[in-house]
């Protein structure tokens, strides 16, 4: 423990039942630096859900799902906005602050659903159902929300594609997204083919094996999942909604069926609540580390860019779904 230096020693505190002293040992420094950087740069940090214990409960400004980080991205009012998070984060965090420089650590932090569709895929579909509106979850590029409708979260599609009033919509690009809204609603809904490719993996059939061998267990699905996953549940929402049903419900033992950074997040808040954890990485949240925040930081890269005609349609996508 000699390697707690005092000015972490507090934050240690709050993540020691995630993270063992001999990793500690290999962060401070960054984190030491990392908060200096902050200060000096007047900058903030936006961490996704998804981001590692020491990322999201150490150097972390504001923290949470699509929906939350984008609409706290509107209102920040540091001078730098680094996105702990995937590219198209970083984008919608540009497109909702345009004056702010806007920082995402490794431009390679993909998204298999967002590659999974481009701008020309979308003309397409509205050329192949005329007059039939555009919902796009926000993973996704700016260039393909400016050829949308609306945007929608994981955490709000029910309620956008409810705000469209419209017997059929075209929901993009994720297929189990789309099944999942489409059986809590009667607007029939034209999906895409995307998968996010943590979320594809799990299967009703692990649903059942948890439950023989944790009798009791508390089973929780993100909507990206596939739809016998989500059918097989106890609860599917997004990962606030998640972590709000376990601090409302406590249950003795649960399950999050998603990426595996969640259940560390959130076993931080609830030591008293026992998680199973099936573990799914996103190689792409991984790419985030505290060594290229601190390097983000020092050396002002990447800086996010868009074209402004992108943006400027992009933009209005995502604030009319902010509005729902
Ligand atoms: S978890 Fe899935 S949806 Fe989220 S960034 Fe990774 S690949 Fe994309």
């Amino acid at each position: 423990m000699s390697a707690v230096l005092p000015s972490s020693a507090s934050l240690y505190d709050r993540v020691r039942r995630v993270i063992p002293p001999i990793e500690w040992s290999v962060f401070v420094e960054d984190i030491d630096a990392i908060l200096n950087l902050k200060r000096q740069r007047n900058a903030v940090i936006l961490a996704h859900n998804y981001q590692t214990p020491e990322i999201f409960h150490c150097v972390a400004d504001i923290v949470g799902d699509s929906l939350a980080l984008a609409r706290e991205a509107m209102t920040v009012d540091a001078d730098v906005i680094v996105i702990a998070g995937v590219h198209f984060m970083a984008e919608t965090a540009k497109l909702l602050n345009p004056d702010k420089t806007v920082l995402i650590p490794d431009l390679d932090a993909g998204c298999s659903l967002a590659d999974s569709i481009t701008a020309e895929d979308v003309r397409l579909m509205r050329q192949r159902y005329p007059s039939v509106p555009v919902v796009t979850y926000v993973n996704t590029s700016a260039a393909v929300k400016a050829e949308s409708d609306i945007c929608c979260t994981s955490g709000n599609a029910l309620a956008v594609v409810k705000s469209l009033r419209v017997p059929r919509v075209i929901m993009l690009p994720d297929e189990y997204l789309a099944k999942n809204i489409a059986a809590q609603t009667k607007v029939e809904i034209i999906a895409w083919n995307g998968r996010c490719e943590v979320h594809e993996r799990f299967t009703a059939a692990d649903i059942r094996e948890l439950r023989e061998a944790h009798p009791g267990i508390s089973v929780l699905a993100h909507p990206e999942c596939p739809p016998e996953v989500v059918a097989e549940a106890d609860f599917a929402g997004s990962t606030a909604a998640m972590s709000d049903y376990v601090a409302r419900h406590r249950p003795a033992r649960v399950v999050l069926m998603t990426e595996c950074s969640m259940s560390d997040n959130v076993a931080v808040e609830h030591p008293e609540v026992d998680f199973v954890r099936p573990c799914n990485l996103c190689p792409h949240m991984k790419r985030i580390t505290l060594a290229n925040i601190r390097t983000a930081l020092e050396e002002n890269r990447h800086v996010v860019t868009i074209d402004p005609h992108v943006a400027e349609r992009a933009r209005w996508a995502v604030e009319r779904m902010l509005f729902v």
